[in-house]
């Protein structure tokens, strides 16, 4: 995408990044990652990975395993999936947009028999259809079911406890593998109150640590189907990471390094925030900003629209939105040459979003009010200047609903 001309010659001050992953890193992160390189057998880099491997599994909000390994998102998918699985087994994807799909592509590339509950590009896994559908798995073919809690195609957020309660009231012992890649950090999440099997998230969403580094967090019964799993690697053997008699073996070969005094620092921001709970409410009160936004800029004419119609069931982290007569890339290109970079609206469910395009704002992770308001108020001029929408209507309203939490306080 080529920035857009009449707006290049503005956009030269310190550019900015709103789409979903990555986010804004840190400056505190980014200078983490130029520490030079230790000694990787003891010392002050054994000390950060400990830190980070005990402050890793509250982060799930679980007592369960935490497996950390060089990879992306995906390499997060492939290890949970190796190491629970067997060649033949069938897993069920929960779809709701596009990545428990694209899970339940990888699965079926390792050998592993997919099932498919189909989703829409606007509404999260239907719990009562999950239940049915695997109540009527009588002999217990369906090994895993596969979903994401927050999609970041579409922005809807899954009700994880209701798909738990899905399992549970279907009778049936298949694992609940659940994607958190784009709500870790973002989204609240609970993974042994709501009963998950097994948790994969990636460092460069919510997180706030470049790309590079994926977390699979694994619950008793998780541990259990590993056991028996044939799926197994070498590389992403949960057992041989466990058994470890160096510290590097945790990483199956040379530790991360720079990532893990980059993850060791961003772990420490949010302790310094106050905890989770302190970020999902930052993150809850700067998408409340956004959705204020979205939907002034859709008022009389209703050209832009949150692709998630019911608030409570749209994330917190990243917010898809509908142009009805407008080109997004337009509105992209625009914004790009302010100095804005918006995320590029993705099919979800492996078709077009309807008649309709979308762009994505991404609201994860190292963000305050004076970063989104900027990206927010940034685009409601380039709407006002194509006559989308009236300049400062969207401002105006993200600004109130800020306002409103903050006389709340
Ligand atoms: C970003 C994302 C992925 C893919 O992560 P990569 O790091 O690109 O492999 C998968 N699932 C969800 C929900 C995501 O947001």
């Amino acid at each position: 995408m080529t920035s857009h001309p009449r707006h290049r010659a503005l956009g030269w001050g310190r550019h900015q990044l709103a789409i979903p992953g990555p986010s804004v890193m840190p400056d505190r992160v980014l200078a983490a990652m130029a520490t030079p390189m230790p000694n990787i057998y003891a010392g002050d880099l054994v000390e950060v990975s400990n830190r980070c491997l005990e402050r890793l599994p509250p982060i799930a909000r679980t007592d369960g395993h935490v497996f950390v390994t060089v990879g992306n998102g995906h390499g997060g998918w492939q290890m949970a999936l190796a190491n629970t699985l067997s060649r033949g087994d069938t897993v069920l994807v929960a779809e709701s947009g596009r990545f428990a799909a694209a899970w339940g592509q990888m699965a079926a590339i390792g050998g592993l028999e997919i099932e498919t509950l189909p989703g829409t590009d606007r509404d999260p896994v239907d719990p009562d259809a999950l239940r049915d559908r695997l109540a009527a798995d009588t002999g217990g073919r369906i090994r895993a079911v596969l979903a994401v809690q927050t999609d970041t195609a579409s922005s809807v957020r899954n009700d994880v406890a209701a798909l738990r309660a899905a399992l549970d009231d279907a009778g049936h012992d298949a694992l609940l593998m659940i994607d958190c890649i784009a709500s870790m950090g973002c989204d609240p999440y609970e993974m042994d109150a709501w009963g998950v099997d097994v948790t994969v998230a990636a460092s460069q969403k919510g997180l706030m640590t470049p790309p590079g580094l994926a977390f699979v967090w694994a619950g008793p019964k998780a541990m259990a189907a590993h056991e028996s799993a044939e799926l197994r690697d070498g590389y992403t053997d949960w057992t041989s990471r466990i058994n470890s008699q160096a510290h590097y073996q945790l990483y199956a070969g040379t530790p991360p390094v720079s990532h893990l005094y980059a993850l060791h620092e961003a772990l420490e921001l949010i302790a310094e925030e106050g905890g989770l709970d302190a970020v999902w409410e930052r993150h809850r009160v700067h998408a409340e900003a956004v959705w204020a936004a979205v939907d002034a800029w859709g008022s009389d004419g209703g050209r832009l629209t949150p692709n998630i119609a019911e608030p409570a069931q749209r994330s917190w982290a990243v917010t898809t939105v509908r142009c009805e007569g407008v080109d997004p890339d337009e509105i992209r290109a625009r914004a790009e040459g302010l100095g804005l970079t918006l995320g590029l609206g993705i099919a979800a469910g492996g078709g077009p979003f309807g008649t309709s395009g979308t762009f994505r704002i991404g609201h994860m992770g190292h963000l305050n009010p004076p970063m989104l308001l900027g990206a927010l108020a940034t685009l409601d001029a380039v709407l006002g200047g194509m006559g989308v929408a009236e300049a400062g209507v969207g401002i105006a309203a993200a600004s109130a609903s800020l306002a409103a939490h903050l006389s709340s306080d």
